[in-house]
């Protein structure tokens, strides 16, 4: 999932948690980069932010979000010991709790007691970070976002004689500018191979074709389609600037 749009229900928390998601909002931690927005409706929400005990005065307005929240993907996160498991008020008489036959210790309250909670990040009241790195962690971008990555270009030689080489060097620009060098040059590599693999254009347009159907990510999908297109670009200028080369010295042919 690109981005991820929530929804915030506060379910009787005392605001500590709530100020900590307004933190994440801040150009300082801003978590827009990792596509999260808060939107004002749960029917545009992909996810419910559940803060809060879940008193009984808020189980109501809580469900009520909860079923209009389009069915997929319906997450749910638990901000906050007290969304979590019920926190410090985990015993009140004011929360709500599923009924239960005999009596259990310790007394359970939060969000799971009526949502099936896809995530829960704890903490009195849990720290920005804490919030960013469970969001990053949902979205499946913790090696990505959170963990630190440093990029080298140190073991990269230019190269000096091969053909190929001089075109992964000018696609690599490009490809940086589509899909960053994160996901880019890994890509350029894979599409490389594939051109010297093939003997011909019609086969490197084959394999290339193959590799687009196969693969299931869209944006690596839409890289290869450039990646293709620039190469041709690439090899056409060459087959030009090399004719005229040859009408000039009358090379032969
Ligand atoms: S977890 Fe702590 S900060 Fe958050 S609502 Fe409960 S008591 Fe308040």
């Amino acid at each position: 999932m690109k981005s991820l749009w929530v929804f915030h229900v506060n379910t009787g928390a005392c605001n500590g948690c709530d100020i900590e998601i307004l933190d994440v909002l801040t150009p300082y931690y801003d978590v827009e980069r990792l596509g999260v927005k808060l939107v004002p409706t749960p029917r545009h929400a992909h996810a419910l932010l559940v803060t809060g005990p879940l008193t009984r005065q808020a189980y109501h307005a809580a469900r009520m979000a909860y079923e209009a929240m389009p069915p997929k993907p319906r997450l749910v996160i638990a901000v906050g010991t007290c969304a979590c498991s019920g926190g410090i008020f985990h015993d009140s008489y004011a929360l709500r709790r599923e009924h239960r036959e005999s009596f259990e210790y310790p007394l359970r309250g939060g969000a799971s007691e009526f949502l099936p909670v896809h995530l829960y990040i704890p903490g009195c009241p849990p720290r920005p970070e804490e919030i960013l790195y469970g969001i990053a962690l949902l979205k499946n971008i913790v090696e990505k976002k959170v963990r630190g990555s440093w990029f080298s270009e140190s073991a990269f030689v230019l190269p000096r004689e091969s053909f190929n080489a001089w075109v992964e060097v000018l696609l690599r620009a490009r490809i940086r500018k589509e899909l960053g060098y994160f996901d880019g040059y890994p890509l350029l590599r894979r599409f490389m191979e594939l051109v010297e693999s093939s003997e011909s254009k019609e086969e490197l347009e084959k394999l290339v074709q193959k590799a687009i159907s196969e693969e299931s990510d869209s944006r690596l999908r839409y890289g290869l389609e450039k990646l293709y297109s620039y190469y041709l670009e690439v090899v056409r200028t060459y087959e030009s600037i090399l004719a005229a080369k040859r009408a000039l010295v009358r090379l032969p042919k």
